[in-house]
């Protein structure tokens, strides 16, 4: 019996060291998941469209200055910001992306903005930007997205550059926000939204704004928001290879998940993880970093969240 209405969200791979987790904090976390993944209910509880869920899940996930998309973008390595963000619709496969923009407020409304407003598919920098200013989207300066963790982060990846190490903290490398949910009538859709990599240089993008890799949407399989080392995921075309292999293989939403997941990402320095929804209502949220901010939502309204390993609780 397939769901009513379903929504899951990810607040990025780059999960805080559970050593470094205080109750504070972990509250915010839990706090920062549950807004957003009320806002995606209530559209789909007032019989709204997955699209539409899916926009304003990940709206208000990069209002959350603590994730790494919208108001809490990382830096680049001269100090930058410059957004990615996509967004498409598994009833038509219409879909929007922007890269490396800087100054709307909310980079997923420009993606929507590319898709319905544009024949386009992608739009980068100030042409982006320009149809976010025609399409009248509202706009924010600087101190807007600025928060000290990022631009600490930023100078502290840059020094270990200096030194010749590599940067492996997860909380420091990564970062997106995404959604993904089924609609009372069975469609689905799936956004993405990232600052990208923090001390990225700049003009780099990442997997986030590539449909099929960090973005899909295909009614008859899934929807699917990733996060994690966005150039393997482009590699692998993740998002896409899990509807792929539920199309052509067979597999249920959460086998073709694990697959890619820990077979195909893992063993190619593709830490990260995703979430997932088919057209059943089932959800995975499969990572194979040390976590993940993650939750869901059904018909029952309550919010379930999770950060590391434990199990989903109500937020
Ligand atoms: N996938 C994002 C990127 O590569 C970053 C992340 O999710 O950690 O831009």
């Amino acid at each position: 019996m397939p769901a009513d209405f379903a929504l899951a969200l990810h607040g990025g791979a780059g999960t805080i060291l559970e050593s470094a987790l205080t109750p504070a904090k972990e509250a915010e976390y839990h706090a920062s998941l549950a807004r957003p993944l009320r806002a995606g209910h209530r559209v789909l509880a007032d019989g709204g469209s997955a699209l539409d869920a899916v926009t304003a899940a990940v709206c208000a996930l990069e209002d959350e200055p603590l994730f790494n998309a919208g108001r809490g973008s990382v830096f680049t390595s001269t100090g930058k910001q410059e957004m990615d963000a996509s967004i498409m619709d598994g009833s038509d496969r219409r879909v929007g992306a922007v890269a490396g923009i800087f100054g709307p407020r909310n980079p997923i409304l420009v993606a929507r903005a590319v898709m319905e407003r544009t024949p386009y598919v992608t739009m980068i920098g100030t042409g982006a930007e320009a149809l976010a200013r025609s399409a009248g989207l509202p706009f924010e300066g600087p101190e807007y997205f600025f928060t000290e963790q990022r631009w600490k982060a930023m100078q502290e990846t840059l020094a270990q550059q200096a030194r010749g190490a590599e940067d492996r903290d997860e909380q420091r490398r990564h970062g997106t926000v995404g959604a993904v949910a089924r609609d009372r009538r069975g469609n689905l859709a799936a956004a993405t939204s990232t600052g990208g990599m923090s001390a990225k240089l700049s003009g780099r993008v990442g997997d986030s704004p590539v449909i099929g890799a960090g973005t899909f949407a295909e009614n008859g399989s899934c929807a699917i928001s990733c996060t994690g080392h966005g150039e393997v995921f482009i590699r692998w075309v993740a998002a896409h290879e899990i509807s792929a292999r539920m199309r052509h293989l067979g597999e249920c939403l959460v086998d073709a998940c694990e697959h890619v997941v820990m077979k195909d990402l893992k063993p190619n320095d593709g830490s990260g993880g995703l979430v997932a929804v088919d057209a059943d209502g089932t959800i995975a949220m499969p990572f194979n970093s040390a976590g993940m901010y993650r939750g869901r939502i059904g018909p029952d309204g309550v919010a379930l969240t999770a950060i590391h390993r434990e199990t989903l609780r109500a937020s």
